[in-house]
C-alpha cells in the first residue's frame, strides 16, 4: 500500500482512524486504519462505492463525529471538533429553509463569533465571489439546484477556509449544471481567489476525479480503507478544457 503519510506540504492528515456504528447484535465497522495526507496547493478525490463510509469519514475530518480511534491532525494538532478553517459542502446542500440565501451564509460566521456588521459584509463578498449576487433576499425554495449548491459553497468559503471538504457536491445537480458549477470553482481555484489550501473532494464519479483532481484516493468497502492512490498526469485535464465546451456550460 502506498504511504499517504509522506507528505512534504501536509497541511491535514488522517491517521489510523476507525469508525463503526453499533448495531442491535454487534458493531458495523465502517472505517478501518484509514491514512491519509492533503497538501498545499492540491485537490484531492476521494473515490468509493456507496457505502464505503466516504460520507463518515468527511464528517470526522469536518469534526462532525468522532472516530472510535486514529485521529485527524490539522496544522500539527489533533482535532477534537469542529476546527476553524475547515468547512464542508454538502451532497443535499443542508440549507436552512427558512433563512435566506444572505442569512443562511452569514449562518457559517456565527459559529465564529464574527460580530454582525462583518459577518454581513463577508457574506455578500462571498455571495459575490460564487455568482449569486442579486439572490441575497431569497429563500432556498425560491431556487435552481445549482443556485441552492452555490448558496452551500457561499456558506463555506464565507469562513475563509485552508481547507474544503466536499461531499458529492455535484451529484444532485444535472450534468450541466454540475459542469458550469465545477468549472466556475476550478476557475476560482486556478486564479487564486480563494484562501483554500487544500480541497478534499469526495466522488463515485471517475471522470469527475480525474477531471479536477491532483490525486486520487480509493476507499475499499466492508470496511473502508485507502487501498490505491493515483497521481493525475499533467498537463491536467482542468486546464485544457476546449473553449467550445466551455460556451456551452458558461
Ligand atoms: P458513503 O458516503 O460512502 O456512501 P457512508 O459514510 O454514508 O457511506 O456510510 C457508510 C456505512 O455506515 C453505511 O453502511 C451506513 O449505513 C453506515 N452509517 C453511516 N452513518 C451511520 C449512522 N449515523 N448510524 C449507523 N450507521 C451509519
Ligand atoms: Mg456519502
Amino acid at each position: 500500500m502506498p504511504d499517504h503519510t509522506a507528505n512534504p506540504n501536509e497541511i491535514l492528515r488522517v491517521q489510523n482512524v476507525r469508525r463503526g456504528f453499533s448495531k442491535p447484535q454487534d458493531e458495523l465497522l465502517v472505517l478501518d486504519d484509514v491514512n491519509l495526507s492533503l497538501g498545499r496547493k492540491e485537490i484531492v478525490g476521494l473515490l468509493g462505492r456507496s457505502g464505503s463510509g466516504k460520507s463518515t469519514l468527511l464528517r470526522i475530518i469536518a469534526g462532525l463525529i468522532r472516530p472510535s480511534g486514529g485521529s485527524v491532525v490539522y496544522r500539527g494538532a489533533e482535532l477534537d471538533g469542529p476546527a476553524d478553517g475547515v468547512a464542508m459542502v454538502f451532497q443535499t446542500f443542508a440549507l436552512f429553509p427558512w433563512l435566506t440565501v444572505l442569512q443562511n451564509v452569514e449562518a457559517g460566521l456565527e459559529a465564529l463569533g464574527v460580530p454582525a456588521q462583518e459577518r454581513r459584509q463577508r457574506a455578500l463578498a462571498a455571495i459575490d465571489l460564487i455568482g449569486l449576487d442579486g439572490f441575497e433576499n431569497a429563500y432556498p425554495r425560491e431556487l435552481s439546484g445549482g443556485m441552492r449548491q452555490r448558496v452551500g459553497f457561499a456558506r463555506a468559503l464565507v469562513v475563509d477556509p485552508t481547507v474544503l471538504l466536499m461531499d458529492e457536491p455535484f451529484s444532485a445537480l444535472d450534468v450541466l449544471t454540475a459542469e458550469t458549477l465545477r468549472t466556475d470553482l476550478l476557475d476560482l481555484w486556478n486564479e487564486r481567489r480563494l484562501k483554500i489550501e487544500s480541497v478534499l473532494i469526495v466522488t463515485h464519479n471517475i471522470e469527475e476525479a480525474v477531471f479536477m483532481c491532483d490525486r486520487i484516493l480509493v476507499l475499499s468497502s466492508n470496511p473502508g480503507r485507502v487501498i490505491a492512490e493515483i497521481k493525475v498526469p499533467f498537463p491536467h485535464p482542468r486546464n485544457r478544457l476546449d473553449p467550445a465546451f466551455r460556451r456551452l456550460v458558461d
